[in-house]
């Protein structure tokens, strides 16, 4: 196991240890998945029931189609790391309440200190808001949505280093409105953009 690895290792560790809310319910902690050293992150909002079930973020319908947009652009699990706000499936795939993000997020946040991404896609308005917010889970609220601010992207400090933010449409979404397909194809080029074209870590 690289170091990297480790590092995440120990804080799977910690999140298993510390119960937080949505454990009781769960089948399995989703951590995330993907290279431990990847330049590029992808955050989503919560696992549904195939990602409970498989303990992976990003394995259902939404992962598959994420993996085929990842793909398009020359992407592939290689390159990334995914990873969600919240750590546990909520029952019935219910909106994250602002407590659990609260609770959840610090998990998410020493995960990013570990990878070091150049860049983070947020996928759709939970993960967008988040960190527009600047983590701040009680103003969440106050952000504009997903459709004002995909594709543009901005510089936020993550623990005194600065990291570009490109939020994008949320896979899932893609699925039921192919419309914002198009948007996503030209959104991904500007993360591309950011990462210095093909050479990704
Ligand atoms: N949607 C998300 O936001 N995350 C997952 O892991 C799966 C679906």
């Amino acid at each position: 196991m690289s170091d990297n690895e480790l590092k995440l290792e120990l804080i799977i560790k910690e999140i298993i240890n510390a119960h937080i809310p949505l454990s009781e319910k769960a089948k399995n902690l989703v951590f995330g998945k993907g290279n431990a050293y990847a330049s590029i992150m992808f955050i989503g909002e919560a696992a549904g029931k195939n990602e409970d079930e498989q303990g992976f973020p990003f394995v259902g319908a939404a992962g598959k189609n994420l993996d085929k947009l990842l793909e398009k652009v020359g992407l592939s699990m290689n390159d990334v790391y995914i990873a969600n706000i919240l750590k546990y499936r909520p029952p019935e795939n219910r909106p994250p309440s602002q407590e659990e993000i609260k609770i959840h997020t610090p998990y998410l946040l020493k995960q990013i200190e570990v990878i070091q991404p150049k860049v983070i896609c947020s996928l759709g308005n939970y993960a967008t808001k988040f960190f527009l917010a600047g983590c701040n889970a009680e103003m969440m609220d106050k952000q504009p949505g997903i459709t004002q601010v995909h594709g543009k992207v901005r510089t936020i400090s993550l623990d005194g280093r600065d990291v570009k933010l490109i939020p994008l449409f949320h896979p899932a979404a893609i699925i039921y409105n192919r419309s914002l397909l198009g948007e996503w194809e030209k959104d991904i080029e500007i993360v591309k953009g950011e990462l210095g074209q093909k050479k990704l870590f």
